[in-house]
């Protein structure tokens, strides 16, 4: 039953009146995705959607390889799916299906469809069929080949199967209605000739159920309750209708649900796209940390539970609607903050020297991972020493107005530790900083200014820290709603490598896939794949920034 707390929308409100009605006694909904790509997080929606609503209605998901298209299709993309929808925390049972493993029931039903005058082989060439298919304000007009005997039909249905004819040269379709003001009703394919390989059924096939026709009998023959997909199938459903009801189905059927997909700004979701993007080498692989692909926000570091929290937030309607990249932001960061340890990094170093504390000593600092809970992930050990970094950032030689950080006289109070004040600076002939004077202090050494204490600010010791990269992302994306122009809508920003970052001593022993709040930088997560063989320095990807730097820019247009 569904759980209070979940939000009531219009899938449920049919699914409680399909139970309530006893049309169906269990739920069995189905995530059928074409193994020609990589999942992208529009698919995460439909995935929660999907096994969410049947855990809550305690019936069962079934995965579902839609491979009726030879020509595209992968195992290395069959494995990825897999791979993803388990990531994200999901269980199809053990078995997954495949729309392959129906092609012999797939091809009995169409020549029964045959049989009983709803379908005929026609032999119209794609651009006559294009014509014959009439417009929105125009009815089509009947294919000559539409009122072939059954007995001829049947037998030329088996020569395609046997592979007599080339492909294009004639096609199975169904017999419904060429003035249908539902374009999709006017005589659809079911089958097509297609003399390629598959990955599953080899060379045995040489026509291919066309998806209308597969996905509704497939959907049948699993049982399937909900068949939920995305809002542009629903003019197909006439069709799903119209196949189940002339194979005169048994009941319960399937029934057909449609929600409006997901359109994430900043991002772009069309699986040509990405491949070009992969294609092209405009992106490192698909687990790129910056592409939407599940496998490239596994990378990033985003957690599974984000994942979810975001597609619950979101929920479904009707209508299409784009999501605005800060409720992805937003959900990993409330999923991160109260379960990872904080620590602290240095991106960009500038060294400081605190000329009162003396050469070689080293003052031990006792630090827990997590201030609002200290017993939680317990305490990591820092050194002050004689040399610190801190960020460049936090550094302005002629401050700006509103600027409150280290500045020439200025105060700081480093995290942790003490306090430190500027007492001078060298700066390259450029005028970049190269090193900062400061005295260190246990209590401030200036008087506040308007009740103002000193900012905190990170930092970390130069002679007890480690190298690292970090790798900060950016959208991808420059313009929010995308079009797919790659060459003027890419943003070139969209990564930014700190090579000589420093990270505090305890952070040499975070492992591939450990997650840490660096404070005051965002929510980080070890790379994985890059800096993992030894003696290699290690990579860390920021999953997110603190600050909803989104919202900020919103207000910023806006005022
Ligand atoms: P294609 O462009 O190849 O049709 P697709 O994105 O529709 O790609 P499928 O593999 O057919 O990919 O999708 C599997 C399931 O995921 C379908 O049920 C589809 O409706 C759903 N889905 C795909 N994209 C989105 C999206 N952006 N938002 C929500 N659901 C989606
Ligand atoms: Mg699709």
């Amino acid at each position: 039953m569904p759980t209070e707390e979940r939000p009531k929308n219009f899938i449920r409100t049919f699914i409680d009146e399909d139970l309530e009605r006893g049309r169906y006694t269990k739920v069995a909904t189905r995530f059928p995705p074409e193994p020609n790509g990589y999942l992208h997080i529009g698919h995460a929606k439909s995935i929660c959607l999907n096994f969410g609503l049947a855990a809550d209605y305690g019936g069962h998901t079934n995965l579902r390889f839609d491979d009726t298209n030879p020509a595209k299709e992968e195992v290395e993309y069959v494995d990825s799916i897999m791979e993803d929808v388990r990531w994200l925390g999901f269980d199809w049972g053990g078995k997954a299906f495949y729309a392959s493993d129906y092609f012999e029931r797939l091809y009995e039903c169409a020549e029964e469809l045959i049989r009983k005058g709803f379908a005929y082989v026609c032999e119209l060439s794609a651009e006559e069929v294009r014509a014959y298919r009439g417009t929105l304000t125009q009815p089509g007009r009947d294919s000559p080949w539409r009122n072939r005997p059954v007995d001829e039909n049947l037998d030329q249905f088996r020569r395609m199967r046997a592979g007599e004819f080339d492909e294009g040269k004639k096609f199975l379709r169904a017999r419904i209605d060429m003035a249908s003001p539902n374009l999709n009703m006017r005589d659809p394919a079911i089958y097509r000739i297609k003399k390629a390989a598959h990955h599953r059924t080899g060379e045995k096939w040489l026509i291919y159920p066309m998806y209308d026709y597969a996905h509704c009998v497939s959907d049948a023959i699993e049982g399937i309750s909900h068949s939920i997909c995305t809002l542009e199938f629903e003019d197909h459903r006439p069709l799903y209708d119209w196949f189940l009801e002339v194979l005169d189905w048994p009941q319960p059927r399937p029934r057909q649900i449609e929600f409006a997909r997901l359109n994430l700004e900043y991002a772009m979701m069309s699986k040509r796209k990405l491949l070009q993007l992969v294609g092209d080498n405009l992106v490192d692989g698909w687990d790129d940390p910056r592409l939407p692909t599940i496998a490239a926000i596994r990378r990033r570091g985003f957690t599974p539970s984000s994942i979810r929290l975001f597609c619950e937030r979101i929920g479904v309607a009707k209508n299409d609607s784009w999501i605005e990249m800060g409720w992805l932001e937003r959900a990993a960061r409330d999923d991160l903050n109260p379960s990872v340890r904080r620590a602290m990094a240095v991106l960009d170093p500038v060294k400081v020297v605190v000329e009162n504390i003396p050469e070689g000593e080293e003052r031990r600092i006792e630090a827990t991972y997590f201030p609002d809970d200290p017993g939680r992930f317990g305490a990591r050990e820092l050194f002050m020493t004689r040399e610190v970094l801190i960020d460049r950032e936090d550094f302005m030689a002629e401050p700006t107005e509103g600027f409150f950080r280290l500045v020439p006289g200025g105060e700081v109070r480093l995290r942790w530790s003490c306090y430190i004040r500027c007492v001078g600076f060298e700066a390259g002939p450029d005028g970049k900083v190269t090193l900062i004077r400061c005295l260190a202090s246990e209590e401030p050494q200036l008087p506040a200014k308007k009740g103002r204490r000193p900012n905190i600010i990170h930092w970390v010791s130069a002679t007890r820290s480690q190298p690292a990269v970090v790798r900060l992302y950016d959208r991808l994306f420059s313009v929010p709603r995308p079009t797919g122009d790659l060459s003027a809508e890419l943003n070139p920003h969209s990564l930014i490598l700190r090579e000589h970052a420093r990270l505090e001593p305890a952070l040499a022993a975070a492992a591939p896939w450990d997650r840490f709040q660096f404070e005051r930088l965002g929510y980080f997560m070890r790379d994985p794949v890059e800096g993992t063989g030894p003696g290699e320095v290690p990579v860390f990807n920021r999953i997110v920034t603190l600050k909803d730097g989104f919202a900020k820019e919103a207000r910023k247009a806006k005022a």
